[in-house]
């Protein structure tokens, strides 16, 4: 049996003594407002064992980790019928990136890219009667928990600087990819990025996907195949442009967000949140790759 809480402990103690922590992403301006200090971590295993290090009880904005969420509930919708409007390939380039778009007519390389998550964002707000309220209801309910919501200053500071994103959903608005218009999609987007929740409730959500589907509570959100789908997307395209590196240093499918927040999990074993605000040129915590890498490092446990 591993000792996690060690392993945590000693994750802990090494971050504390980083001197570069990254850079806090300020493109929102909302988001600078956080302590760069901050540094918590939670792994929950599959027999439900909780371990925990650091602020992992802290609340933070969750942004793009929150396109796992609403993939899963469009996949849980619409099945198959995804992937004629957005693709499954890496895109190597970064979250943000528009040139491919164009080059591939309006069909994201894959949903957890923005072009990607603003086309899902779009088929949830076709199919959901009340789209935002929905969604967080279905948040609450994977995580189990009726006080996750979203912040509205973090949506509305977005709003005011989304300019690449009101200019992706423009694209594909071009290319007749997006049903709703530009507004209205980008205000479910927005408010799904603003999301926050902590480690410890990233990881409750995210033990689906350890455990073919079935949440905490026993309810089925996801069939095993879809999970399938979703881990290896995370793995293939869950850090964008460095994908590839959190393969090679990590080896764990997950997600990352521009709060600071990675998401990582190893099927039918344990999955994992990490939370450090100050993120590296590539829009993924500098500490929080730190930790996960040591994580699987110190206890040999990764998918491969
Ligand atoms: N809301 C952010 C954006 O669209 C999410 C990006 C991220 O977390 N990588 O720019």
């Amino acid at each position: 049996m591993v000792d996690f809480q060690s392993v945590l402990d000693a994750i802990k103690e090494t971050t504390d003594k980083a001197k570069d922590r990254g850079q806090i992403a300020d493109y929102i301006p909302e988001l600078a407002n956080v302590d760069m200090h901050k540094f918590g971590i939670h792994l929950l295993d599959l027999e439900q064992h909780n371990f925990s290090a650091g602020n992992s009880n802290e609340r933070f904005s969750i942004q793009s980790i929150s396109k796992v969420y609403t993939l899963s509930m469009a996949m849980g919708l619409i099945g198959e019928k995804l992937w004629e409007r957005v693709d499954v390939e890496p895109s190597g380039d970064p979250f943000n990136h528009l040139s491919l778009l164009e080059l591939e007519k309006g069909i994201p390389r894959n949903p957890l890219i923005n072009p990607g998550a603003i086309v899902v964002a779009d088929i949830l707000v076709s199919l959901l009667d009340h789209p935002k309220e929905d969604f967080l209801a279905f948040v609450r309910n994977i995580a189990g928990d009726n006080m996750i919501d979203y912040d509205e200053k973090i949506a509305a500071s977005e709003k005011l600087t989304g300019f690449h994103n009101y200019a992706a959903a423009n694209l594909l608005k071009s290319y007749n990819n997006l049903e709703n218009d530009v507004e209205t999609v980008l205000d479910f987007y927005f408010h799904q990025c603003s999301l926050t929740m902590s480690c410890a409730e990233l990881a409750n959500t995210f033990y689906m996907f350890i455990n073919n589907g079935k949440c905490r509570k026993n309810n089925t959100f996801l069939t095993k195949g879809q999970v399938k789908r979703i881990n290896a997307l995370m793995l293939t395209c869950g850090f964008y442009d460095e994908a590839g590196e959190f393969a090679f240093e990590v080896g764990l499918p997950g997600k990352s967000g521009v709060g600071g927040g990675i998401v990582a999990l190893l099927p039918n074993k344990f999955c994992v949140a990490a939370w450090s605000p100050g993120l590296n040129d590539k829009g993924n915590s500098k500490l929080g790759m730190l930790a996960l890498e040591k994580l699987t490092t110190e206890t040999e446990l990764s998918i491969f």
